[in-house]
């Protein structure tokens, strides 16, 4: 299996007034051709960091990717130039965030917008880029591409307006498409046909996807592989079937046991208890020891190493032998 991209021991930290946050830690991982990658954790986990970081969007100051690789089709992206890091922007990598109404610009019509980018990265004329964004919209499943075209962002609604960021991040045809929570403000019905949608064009056009979620269940309709993320590290990264069958982070089955569907009959869902900790006073030992009902002393005072436990899979715990989904 050919690999897309490859992150090696990336650290992306802010310098704020009251001190450092340590927003992605050591994180490693990597995205074949083809595949989806689902990146998991609760909200201020770090999943987005790591997608700015190799999108090279971080503010600086106050932030800086202090150390690792980015290796995108043999470049390192933390060291390409800022002219390079924009045409792999407009070419190769490409994005959705959460909320479109934001990313869409009200002014301009959504043909004017899905063909922007390839006037200005593909050099299409008008005529050929308008032909692209009406081939784009009809590919997202809506209806009556050649009237949509010339529609502006708020006369769709809200589920159209998301398969339009999709069909605008996917026109120039990226090799790899970031998702982050692409689907979290939408209602559960749409957001099922969005996931479809991607999955359908993945298939097409061989795009490779970084699924960005809070949302396990959402993982577990899309991804090929998952890492998990825990206050700037990863905890557990295995495919996904070993993941669902296998879990070996206490973490990662908390997630699992607030899933209605894989909770069985008669189980409560569960929450996991106590609140992800303020990067700026993170505990010692293993950052979730002050949730994890397996912690034992030794947890306390020394941050676990992310191992091996079995092919392909990773853990970050020093009981991971033991834990099991009840
Ligand atoms: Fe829980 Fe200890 Fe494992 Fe951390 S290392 S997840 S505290 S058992
Ligand atoms: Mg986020």
């Amino acid at each position: 299996m050919s690999k897309l991209l490859e992150v090696t021991d990336l650290k992306t930290y802010f310098y704020t007034d009251d001190g450092v946050v340590k927003a992605v830690d050591g994180v490693s991982f990597s995205v074949d051709s083809g595949k989806t990658i689902g990146i998991v954790g609760e909200s201020g986990c770090g999943k987005s960091v790591t997608a700015m970081s190799i999108l090279r969007l971080i503010p600086d100051p106050p932030g800086k990717i202090v150390n690792g690789e980015i290796i995108f089709e043999g470049e390192d992206l933390t060291k390409v130039s800022d002219k390079r890091i924009r045409e792999i922007r407009g070419n190769n990598i490409s994005v959705i965030f959460q909320e479109p109404m934001t990313s869409l610009n009200p002014v301009f019509t959504v043909g004017y917008q899905i063909g922007e980018v390839l006037m200005l990265h593909q050099k299409l004329s008008e005529e050929e880029a308008r032909e692209r964004a009406i081939e784009m919209i009809r590919l997202v499943g809506i209806p009556n591409p050649e009237r949509i075209v010339d529609e502006y962002p708020h006369q769709l609604s809200g589920g159209m307006r998301q398969r339009i960021m999709i069909a605008m991040a996917l026109a120039c045809q990226p090799r790899l498409l970031i998702a982050d929570e692409p689907t979290t403000a939408l209602d559960v019905t749409i957001q099922a046909q969005i996931l479809e949608i991607m999955n359908d064009l993945k298939n097409k056009l061989n795009t490779s996807i970084m699924l960005i979620t809070h949302d396990l269940g959402v993982v577990a309709e899309m991804a090929d592989h998952v890492i998990v993320m825990y206050s700037g590290k990863v905890v557990e990264d295995a495919p996904i079937i070993e993941l669902f069958k296998n879990p070996r982070h206490p973490y990662t089955i908390g997630l699992m046991g607030s899933i209605p569907s894989l909770v069985k009959e008669g189980q409560r869902l569960e929450t996991i208890p106590g609140m992800v900790p303020n990067p700026l006073y993170l505990p010692k030992g293993c950052y979730f020891h002050p949730r994890c009902k397996y912690a034992v002393e030794e947890c306390k005072h020394a941050q676990p190493e992310l191992r091996e436990i079995a092919p392909g899979h990773k853990v970050a715990c020093i009981r991971a032998e033991e834990v099991t989904r009840q």
